[in-house]
């Protein structure tokens, strides 16, 4: 008989449905209307009702299936709020169906660490910028991205009633990425794409010093990373701390599946172990193709600002 499926396809699996239950979570939410927004460190930094039960609702879920692996979500929330309905027991079984890379079958559930960011682009959800959340589901082994699921709950939601609403992006190093089109950017264009609402004079000298043909100014790491990845944009420049670990573990995995890079401003990779501090104090700088055009380009004076 068949060999069961190695713990990380297995973890991948369950990630990609526990990810499209947060993503029905998200829109329920925003349909009933009360999205109970309370400010996490200002007004440009808030949870909702839905950053809250999804949060529960993933940990919950992959909890209770892998008990042994750490897993690290954005939001700091008491611990006994679970409920049955939030759980989602189900697995995809077109994952289980592809090969682990041989250097993934032997992980064991204590070595694996999952960082999950809820919903990403809360502000942008609060301000019905719907398309530019995401659910982020990161796989970490050895303090590196391996695996990722972002999920985009409103997906197609502009492309009329008989469009199908939302989706998932799934990756694995060594596998590849699926569920998307791979896209390469406009040749000879350098389209930048950054943060909306958490913009400073640093942010825009170091977009500014890259010469830019355009500027696209959207919410959310992981939808940033689904624009460069479909080629809506050249790179992904973020010259300033604020994004976290959770956002940008699982995005990491999926751009490095399909070849692109991610680290921050310096051009130092991310760490993902359990103990590693949470914030990307040095920003992030993020492409698919042509990373070193703009990592030789970043001016050291905005180098110089952000430590990391
Ligand atoms: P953005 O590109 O502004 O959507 O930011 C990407 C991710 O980093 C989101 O999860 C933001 O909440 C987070 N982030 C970036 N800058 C800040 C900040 N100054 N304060 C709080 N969160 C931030
Ligand atoms: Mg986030
Ligand atoms: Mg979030």
């Amino acid at each position: 008989s068949m060999a069961s499926p190695a713990l990380l396809m297995r973890v991948v699996a369950s990630a990609y449905s526990v990810a499209e239950k947060a993503a029905t979570i998200v829109r329920n939410v925003m349909a009933a209307g009360d999205l109970g927004i309370v400010e996490k460190t200002g007004a440009n930094d808030l949870q909702t009702k839905a950053d809250r039960l999804v949060q529960i609702s993933i940990c919950a879920s992959l909890a209770r299936k892998f008990p042994k692996v750490t897993i690290i979500g954005e939001e700091e929330l008491p611990a006994d709020e679970v409920t049955e309905e939030l759980i989602e027991d189900g697995h995809c079984e077109e994952i289980l169906k592809k090969t682990c890379p041989t250097q993934y079958t032997g992980i064991k559930e204590e070595e694996l660490v999952i960082w999950v960011d809820p919903l990403d682009g809360t502000k942008e959800y609060t301000e019905g910028l719907l398309d530019h959340v995401t659910v982020l589901i990161g796989i970490a082994y050895g303090g590196k991205a391996i695996a990722g699921v972002i999920n985009q709950p409103y997906y197609n939601y502009e492309a009329g009633a008989d469009a199908v609403l939302g989706r998932t992006i799934w990756g694995v190093l060594g596998i590849g990425a699926f569920g998307f089109q791979l896209t390469e950017a406009p040749p000879g264009k350098h389209i930048i794409i950054t943060t909306r609402s958490h913009s400073s004079a640093l942010v825009n000298d170091c977009i500014s010093a890259l010469n830019p043909d355009s500027v696209i100014r959207v919410g959310g790491a992981g939808n940033k990373i689904v624009q460069l990845i479909e080629g809506k944009a050249s790179a992904y420049v973020f010259a300033s701390p604020g994004c976290k670990k959770w956002d940008t573990c699982a995005p990491e995995a999926i751009l490095h599946a399909v070849g692109g890079k991610i680290t921050d401003i310096h051009g130092n990779s991310f760490q993902y172990n359990k103990e590693v501090k949470h914030m990307n104090s040095a920003g992030v700088l993020a492409t698919l193709r042509n990373y070193d055009y703009y990592a030789s380009r970043i001016p050291n004076t905005v180098k110089q600002s952000l430590v990391p």
